[in-house]
């Protein structure tokens, strides 16, 4: 073997920032040697994401985090209310009281910086995975890796590599996005809504998040005539929050315009050449969901990718990336673009048509439990290309710690020792989901997605 092949990873990821520090979190657990490159040396200063999901809180289980990044994050069980300018409430995002059906609450808050330090702190426990901050790729060529993933975001090298196109799914629209350190002891900041608030007023449309600790999100709708350059100037911006509060009561952290967008691109694959994360998607913030997508996408790549260099499957199965995970983002995208439309509608007419629809009360709606498009699974309706639950086991185990991460069979535990004599039965493992499935047996995958089931 030439030299220059010794040297060369197995896998090359293009971007450090939260998808690509979790892959290679993902790959270095599973003994693949990973070359990550970031062109900057700190993680990125100015206000993104403030929420994941229970399904992402389980990925960073399975990169061995969850508990690091538990202590860091703030669980919460109050959902998201859409409020009109009255204080009527349109559309409530349910909230779960204590750990889901993923084993741990289904709402985490958090301060990115923060959550991206773990990560990668945590690829210091990986001798096989090398960390190159501060190294710009300046062409995908100079990589010399088996397959090379850009989660290099939005206006992604490697995508321009592959080619292929961006599908517009037709929300483009600027916002102020502001962290606030609030003074715990002021009435005003004590009167703030647990919840996430999007307030839908269609003189000014903005979001509230309740972070953790003293940090609160403000997101505001730029309208025509706004200067953005002096959005945070004091006189313009402490007004336009006057009815919650004003700066007696908090301090601004940092602040950034933004251009929400909503786009997925067709073709993640070239060859060697992947996507993943924001490079591939973009998801307006209205579900908090953008980042998570791409956390999903890095916990369906890390197993192929070590399918295909560990354990000989074929390359054809990182085909099965796109066509699982396509249909699947896309669906969050879509319902956040729905309610993109609800909280950004100004237009008088638009704005009493929304009105009508919500006349008869509130609508009340979860984060979508989408399947997976065809792929790496049989090809029947769910609950097959779902995620199974994470039950606790009787002997106060998760799951995914008891079964680790690689296939498996969950079910009867008779039925599992006349197909496998060697299985070793855990008796409770995900048996009252199967009997209200009407299942007797389910085949997961390593992500635990449902790869096929057996009533
Ligand atoms: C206001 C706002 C709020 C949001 N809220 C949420 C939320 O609550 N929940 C949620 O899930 N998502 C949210 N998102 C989306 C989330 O922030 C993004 O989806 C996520 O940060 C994307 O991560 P990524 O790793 O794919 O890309 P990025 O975070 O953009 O990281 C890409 C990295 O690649 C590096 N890079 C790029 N090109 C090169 C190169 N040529 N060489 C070397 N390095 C390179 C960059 O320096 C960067 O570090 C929000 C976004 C915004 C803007």
């Amino acid at each position: 073997m030439a030299g220059a092949q010794l040297l060369s990873a197995d896998a090359a990821i293009v971007g450090c920032g939260p998808v690509g520090a979790l892959l290679a979190n993902l790959l270095g657990q599973a003994g693949l040697s990973v070359d990550i490159y970031d062109r900057e040396r700190e993680v990125h200063a100015l206000p993104r994401a403030v929420h994941f999901d229970g399904e992402v809180m389980r990925i960073f289980q399975a990169a061995g985090l969850a508990d690091r990044i538990a202590a860091a994050t703030r669980p919460s069980p109050y959902g998201a209310r859409y409020e009109d300018a009255a204080g009527r409430t349109l559309l409530i995002r349910r909230g779960t009281d204590g750990p889901g059906p993923q084993g741990w609450s289904g709402s985490w808050y958090f301060h990115q910086p923060v959550l991206e330090a773990i990560l990668r702190e945590g690829l210091a426990r990986f001798p096989n995975v090398r960390v190159h901050l501060g190294h710009e790729v300046g062409s995908v060529d100079e990589l010399e890796a088996r397959y090379v993933v850009g989660c290099d975001g939005a206006r992604s090298l490697v995508r321009h590599a592959i080619g292929g196109r961006q599908v517009d799914l037709g929300m483009h629209q600027p916002w102020l996005v502001v962290d606030l350190l609030c003074d715990p002891d002021s009435p005003r900041t004590r009167a703030l809504p647990l919840h996430s608030l999007q307030f839908c007023d269609p003189a000014r449309p903005m979001t509230l998040v309740n972070v953790n600790g003293r940090r609160r999100r403000w997101e505001i709708m730029l309208m025509p005539g706004d200067d953005p350059a002096r959005l945070t100037d004091p006189g313009i911006f402490w007004p336009m929050i006057a009815r919650w509060l004003g700066p007696a009561d908090a301090e601004i952290e940092r602040a950034a315009v933004y251009t929400f967008h909503s786009v997925v691109q067709e073709g993640w694959r070239r060859g060697r050449y992947l996507l993943a994360g924001d490079s591939c998607h973009q998801t307006p913030p209205f579900l908090g969901q953008g980042m998570c997508a791409g956390m999903r996408d890095a916990a369906n790549l890390a197993w192929k990718l070590a399918a295909v260099l560990r354990d000989g499957a074929p390359d054809a199965l990182l085909d099965t990336y796109e066509s699982e995970r396509r249909p699947h983002v896309t669906a969050f995208i879509e319902l956040a673009v729905r309610l993109g439309a609800v909280i950004q509608a100004t237009d008088p007419a638009v704005v009493a048509e929304r009105d009508r629809r919500f006349a008869n009360g509130t609508e009340t709606f979860d984060f979508p439990q989408a399947q997976l498009g065809p792929g790496c699974r049989a090809d029947t309706p769910p609950p097959v290309g779902t995620i199974f639950p994470q039950p606790r086991l009787a002997d106060g185990r998760l799951m995914d710690e008891a079964i680790g991460q690689r296939f498996a069979i969950v079910g009867e535990a008779a039925l599992l020792q006349h197909l496998r004599p060697d299985a070793v039965p855990l008796p409770d493992v995900g048996q009252a989901w199967l009997t209200q499935h009407g299942l007797r047996a389910a085949l997961l995958r390593p992500d635990r997605y449902i790869f096929a089931v057996a009533a």
